[in-house]
């Protein structure tokens, strides 16, 4: 399962930072992901859960996910706008369809709360 190995990463990638922070524990993790980025957010989530307890430090880590929405920029007349799905995307303002993606496929840590 493709978000097996996304929520493995992250929690690879956040293993790595308690160890550079010196902490002991991380206690909650925030992040946000995208609504075009592919992942099935409860079934990371499951994942991550499930995974967590080979890490010591993360076995205790509950994880907050923000959906992020779909946003385009149209290069037309400047409006910036948000969809629900990816299909044939067009302005709302003007029509037109050479839009900018400003976000949406994005999967980022926003913030960690860790115990040193
Ligand atoms: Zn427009």
């Amino acid at each position: 399962m493709h978000e097996t190995s996304i929520a493995m990463g992250l929690l690879d990638s956040l293993n790595q930072m308690a160890e550079r922070e010196k902490a002991t524990k991380v206690l909650k993790v925030r992040v946000k992901v995208g609504k075009l980025s592919g992942i099935v957010v409860d079934s990371f989530v499951f994942a991550f859960n499930a995974l967590k307890e080979q890490f010591p430090k993360l076995s205790k880590a509950e994880l907050i996910v923000e959906e992020t929405p779909i946003r385009y920029r149209c290069k037309g007349c400047g409006k910036e706008f948000e969809v629900e799905t990816v299909f044939f995307p067009e302005c709302p303002e003007c029509g037109s369809v050479d839009l900018e993606l400003l976000s949406g496929e994005e999967l980022e840590v926003v913030d960690a709360e860790i115990e040193v």
